[in-house]
């Protein structure tokens, strides 16, 4: 059996046009020829559990190898494997009208970067990197004839009866002058690292060195020797595919090791996991904020059904949640699409609120149920917060109850603590309060000191974000102005006519009540230090009224 055929396709020039669009990009052909293997080789896994399959499974796992010499990439899997008339089906029709789609829809695209990776151009990628394509399978339907498929990427394919005797799909990529750099194993170990670490099915690439203990010298002390081990690129179950409940802050911790080798342990991290009406899971890290604030963008990772996608999350994650690391797996991010389509996608909208949504929950719940944890690492976690009630009228509406400010006394009050806080010796109730800051301490600590003297709060606001979070908290506090210490005469910033006149600070009226407790020297006075207007005695010493009831009886003999 031979059979000669045309591609079905209008664009003759189809290939070259791949080849230009996705210059730059040329790597996703082993993204996507092993992602194809790991789909067969899960229908594979799927029918034996089901029953379909009565043969012996087998080891299903993707084989990826290089000769050099011969010059050819090959991608063996055992999965499914295709019939000949599958092949004509899947990859002459289907397969060729995505690609024809891809060069019709963009080839009059403005920036080709823009959707190089965003769009899975699947089996004919393949093309980018070689002359000549290969196709062997054998389905693993019963009775099925193994068959052969070459393409030397023009228009014309060739289907012959093949030889192999093992159910599955290998793919030979011959590959192209320019592309060479894909015959080292470096660069291919390395393209399977960036795309293929979470596949689900193991992938397997050449071997790999391993020390194993080799019994014990004349000492005693433990012998090693290298081994030759299957070089395995991938973790089958990442963290994110598992369910929360069987997870340990251990586990979520080697993970974040597991992403990202070097960095310091992560404060926090909130797993993902939804399925209605978007499908999504993943797990997001709050990383702690280097000193230098060095911004470290694109640290998520944005994965389809554990296929790597892409690192460029903007869209998908709220801006203000661009610097949090992790991973987020969604089917439903439509991948083959331009930048301005992303935008305006509906699943893709939805998916950024309901991670707003999210982290605005659990930075709730940690502040509600461990405050102390919350507020030290309010430092770090403080970027976040502020940015995201700056940006977002959702986040901010639930953060206006745990954002913190901390006083110049260290202590860390909510926006409505803080309000209650200086309400005492400012003003009556419905009258303007103001909210006095520092932008620096250490410059700023004349005025500070001046305004702690005479019992007012100050409140420290130094980071390079506050400038901003201070002109929106203007807008959304009521009755109230916020003042930077050093502004004017602390007399001048708060009002003297609207504010009660005697303020001393706590430390002050202990004072105060202790040298009146000395002096007085009788347990049944009640000495009270209270702020009152100036008119009005600063102290008032008390006795209960049958204490004073008892005395008056002493007083008068007993009558
Ligand atoms: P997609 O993966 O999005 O369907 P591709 O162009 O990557 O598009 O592949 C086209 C089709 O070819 C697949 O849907 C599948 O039916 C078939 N195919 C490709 N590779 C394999 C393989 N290794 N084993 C079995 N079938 C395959
Ligand atoms: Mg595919």
């Amino acid at each position: 059996m031979q059979e000669k055929g045309t591609i079905s396709i209008h664009t003759e020039n189809i290939f070259p046009i791949i080849k230009k669009f996705l210059y730059s990009d040329h790597e996703i052909f082993l993204r996507e020829l092993v992602s194809n293997a790991v789909d067969a080789s899960q229908k594979m896994k799927r029918l034996a559990a089901l029953g379909e399959y009565k043969g012996d499974l087998g080891e299903v796992r993707v084989e990826v190898s290089v000769n050099k010499k011969k010059k050819t990439i090959t991608i063996s899997d055992r999965g499914i494997g295709m019939t000949a008339e599958e092949i004509k089906k899947y990859i002459n029709q289907i397969a060729f009208s995505g690609a024809t789609e891809f060069v019709e829809k963009f080839k009059d695209a403005g920036d080709a970067k823009e959707i190089i990776g965003k769009f899975g151009l699947g089996f004919y990628s393949a093309f980018m990197v070689a002359d000549n394509v290969e196709i062997d399978t054998l389905s693993y339907q019963e009775g099925a004839e193994p068959a052969k498929w070459i393409c030397d990427g023009s228009t014309e394919f060739e289907i012959t009866k093949g030889k192999r005797k093992e159910r599955g799909t290998t793919i030979t990529l011959h590959v192209n002058k320019d592309s060479e750099e894909f015959l080292e194993e470096s660069r291919i170990q390395n393209v399977l690292d960036k795309y293929a670490k979470f596949l689900p099915i193991e992938v397997k690439f050449g071997e790999k060195d391993k020390q194993v203990e080799d019994g014990e010298d004349k000492e005693g002390k433990k012998k090693w020797k290298t081994v030759k081990v299957d070089n395995i690129i991938n973790n089958t179950t990442p963290l994110w595919t598992k369910s929360p409940n069987d997870l340990t802050d251990e586990d979520y911790l080697n993970f974040y090791k597991e992403l990202y080798p070097f960095s310091e342990e992560p404060l926090f991290w909130i797993h993902l996991n939804v399925d209605y009406p978007f499908e999504l899971t993943g797990i997001l890290y709050f990383p702690k904020l280097k000193k230098d604030f060095e911004i470290q963008k694109n640290k998520i990772q944005l994965y389809s059904r554990q296929v790597f996608i892409t690192d460029e999350t903007k869209d998908v994650v709220p801006e203000f949640l661009m610097l949090l690391h992790g991973v987020i797996d969604s089917p439903d991010i439509p991948l083959n699409v331009s930048r301005s389509y992303l935008q305006s996608d509906g699943n893709v909208k939805k998916i950024n609120t309901y991670i707003s949504k999210k982290v605005a929950d659990k930075l709730s719940e940690l502040f509600k149920k461990e405050r102390e944890s919350y507020e030290s690492k309010w430092e770090d976690i403080g970027l976040f917060v502020k940015y995201g009630m700056i940006s977002d009228e959702k986040f901010y509406d639930k953060a206006k109850d745990f954002v913190l400010v901390k006083n110049t006394a260290g202590k860390y009050f909510t926006m409505e603590e803080y309000g209650t806080h200086i309400e005492a010796n400012q003003v009556d109730k419905d009258k303007n309060k103001v909210w006095l800051y520092a932008t620096n301490v250490a410059k700023q600590d004349t005025f500070i000191t001046d305004a702690v003297d005479k019992g007012y709060d100050v409140i420290v606001l130094d980071t390079p974000i506050d400038s901003h979070f201070i002109n929106h908290m203007e807008t959304k506090l009521e009755n109230t102005q916020i003042k930077r210490v050093d502004a004017d005469n602390i007399d001048k910033l708060i009002d003297k006519d609207e504010k009660r006149e005697l303020v001393i600070n706590d430390e002050q009226k202990e004072a105060v009540k202790g040298i009146f407790d000395k002096a007085i020297n009788n347990k049944a006075y009640t000495v009270a230090v209270e702020p009152l207007a100036p008119s009005d005695a600063p102290v008032s010493v008390t006795m209960p009224e049958f204490m004073r009831r008892m005395k008056d009886m002493q007083a008068t003999g007993g009558g």
